[in-house]
């Protein structure tokens, strides 16, 4: 059954029906939930959250601060899923709640400044060089999600219009990690494959817009990067984040050409997992080993991650972590909003990520998502993204000069 299809309850939060009434409240959720894990909450959990959920839906309570505080408290990882037996869409119904709560509620305004700068790229831009500069000056606090060096300089690349594929580079990603996306081109160009980068005028993807509920905003960025990338190229995504919105657009917009758009998205290392005989052979180095991070967005909402490895087994020796997947407390805006409940989840993933170093010896993690990857360097890990730690073995063949 298509979207517009979807019978809804007609309620307060007016959610998809099957979906709301699908949970049969067994708890098998609750394990895998990363702000029950830490709270012991059942108003943190999944089974909970969905109660909550049908209580206001039908009429029975209204949504106080208790209430707005567990659905604010949600992630998103979307880590309840797969260990549902009446697999319950619960990323669905969060979606369709915050959209339904963010239509009388004002948003918080670190999360609007955030927001307005977010699709304004020279703005962007010129905050981050600002930032830049007072990190050089050491003004700026430690623990912030910030890169370890902001780059001062303009970060983008002149870049051609007609290449075979789309290498989509985003908002944040593009201002503040431009040695990934290199790494990334040089990773794609050494497959033989020709790069256009999204740029300026496909921008923000909007997913921390649609994460907030705010669905016309993330409508109204989803039609421009639509409109910016018409040509019928793959579109290859190296954030775990945006991939997971850029492929949610059919389902967003709801049009056949939303739905057509999305079918050309890919993550990178999915389409490098499918296009494996294209990759070189190791050049330079000696091959490490990195402990791999699953962002959420690419293990439960893309269900990709283990192309990661695939993509990875000609370079490095990869180690597992021992927490089957949990959320690190990163959630987009999450650990600036929440930033107790996020640094409480990261500490189990830091306490993961120990175990997996000492019994391993190496501490370099990778994370193929930059809000993960920001998050898990602000607690003090070395944090690479998987495809530079490619580009490094494969440097003579791709021309590669941007790692660290
Ligand atoms: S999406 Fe994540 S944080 Fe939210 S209820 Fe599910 S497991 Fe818990
Ligand atoms: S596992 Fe599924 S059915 Fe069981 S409580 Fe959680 S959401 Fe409900």
């Amino acid at each position: 059954m298509s979207a517009s299809q979807t019978v809804r309850t007609g309620g307060a939060l007016d959610l998809p029906d099957r979906a709301l009434a699908a949970c049969v409240a067994c708890g098998l959720c609750l394990p895998h939930c990363p702000t029950y894990r830490v709270t012991g909450d059942e108003r943190r959990s999944p089974r909970g959250r969905i109660a909550l959920m049908r209580a206001v839906d039908s009429g029975a309570t209204q949504p106080d601060a208790e209430w707005l505080e567990s659905m604010d408290t949600c992630l998103l990882c979307r880590g309840c899923e797969p260990a549902c037996p009446s697999v319950v869409p619960f990323g669905e119904l969060m979606a369709g709640t915050r959209i339904a709560v963010s239509r009388g509620r004002r948003v918080p305004v670190v999360l609007r400044v955030g927001l307005f700068v977010l699709v304004r790229p020279r703005l962007l831009r010129f905050g981050s060089r600002l930032l830049a500069v007072l990190q050089r000056l050491h003004l700026l606090p430690g623990g912030l999600p910030l890169p370890a060096r902001l780059p001062l300089g303009d970060p983008r690349r002149p870049g051609r219009s007609d290449g075979d594929v789309v290498l989509f580079t985003g908002c944040v990603m593009d201002a503040w990690q431009p040695e990934v996306h290199a790494a990334v081109e040089a990773v794609l160009e050494a497959t033989g494959a020709t790069v256009t980068r999204s740029g300026d005028s496909a921008g923000c993807c909007g997913a921390l817009h649609a994460h907030a509920g705010l669905e016309e905003a993330a409508r109204s960025l989803a039609s421009r990067v639509m409109a910016a990338l018409p040509a019928d190229v793959p579109v290859l995504v190296d954030s775990a984040g945006c991939g997971a919105a850029l492929l949610d657009y059919g389902s967003l917009l709801g049009t056949p050409e939303a739905v057509a758009f999305s079918a050309r998205v890919s993550d990178v290392h999915a389409w490098l997992a499918e296009n494996l005989e294209r990759m070189p052979e190791p050049e330079v180095g000696e091959r490490t080993t990195v402990i791999v991070q699953d962002p959420c967005h690419l293990r439960h909402a893309q269900g990709c991650h283990g192309s990661v490895r695939t993509v990875l087994a000609s370079y490095v020796d990869t180690v597992e972590l021992d927490d089957e997947g949990l959320c690190c407390g990163a959630g987009g805006a999450f650990s600036v909003l929440q930033p107790g409940l996020a640094t409480d989840v990261r500490r189990r993933k830091t306490a993961s990520i120990q175990r997996a170093a000492a019994a391993s010896g190496t501490e370099v993690v990778v994370s193929a998502n930059p809000g993960c990857a920001l998050h898990l360097a602000a607690a003090g890990h070395d944090v690479r993204h998987p495809l530079e730690m490619v580009a490094e073995r494969i440097r003579p063949a791709s021309g590669y000069t941007d790692g660290r």
